[in-house]
């Protein structure tokens, strides 16, 4: 009557499941979509199916632990600080800059239209500096 037999099916506690999806998310070093998420905890020998990770992303979303940068499809730790994603659209390098000087703008315009803002969450899509070019000369 062995109960710890199997691993594949084990039932994991939420707090959990966001645990080992953050640290995923933390440890990819760019931004990562679900499904490479699921894949990662196969290979890491604790395998989730994708609704446990889609779970999982909204709570972490909830808790301002991670972003999701809407143009990828795909998960970040959440910055310290407001910031601003630039994303390449033919390597999909990702980077954050601080937003400091522009969040208070972007406030006042939303204060004037009367739009109570809940959350800024701000993408550029262009193309890094190595994919334009850039780096010759
Ligand atoms: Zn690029």
């Amino acid at each position: 009557m062995s109960k710890s037999g199997s691993t594949t099916a084990r039932r994991r506690r939420p707090e959990e499941i966001d645990g080992m999806v953050s640290k995923i998310i933390s440890g990819a070093g760019k931004p990562i979509g679900a499904y490479t998420i699921v894949a990662e905890t196969e290979r890491l020998g604790a395998p989730m199916v994708p609704t446990q990770v889609y779970r999982s992303v909204e709570r972490l979303m909830a808790q301002d632990r991670i972003e999701r940068i809407a143009s990828l499809k795909a998960f970040v730790p959440s910055p310290d600080e407001q910031s601003v994603y630039l994303i390449c659209e033919d390597c999909e390098c990702t980077r954050s800059v601080p937003a400091r000087d522009i969040v208070p703008s972007l406030a006042q315009v939303c204060r004037d239209v009367r739009f109570a803002q809940a959350k800024a969450h701000l993408e550029i899509v262009g193309k890094c500096d190595r994919c334009s070019g850039g780096d010759r000369a």
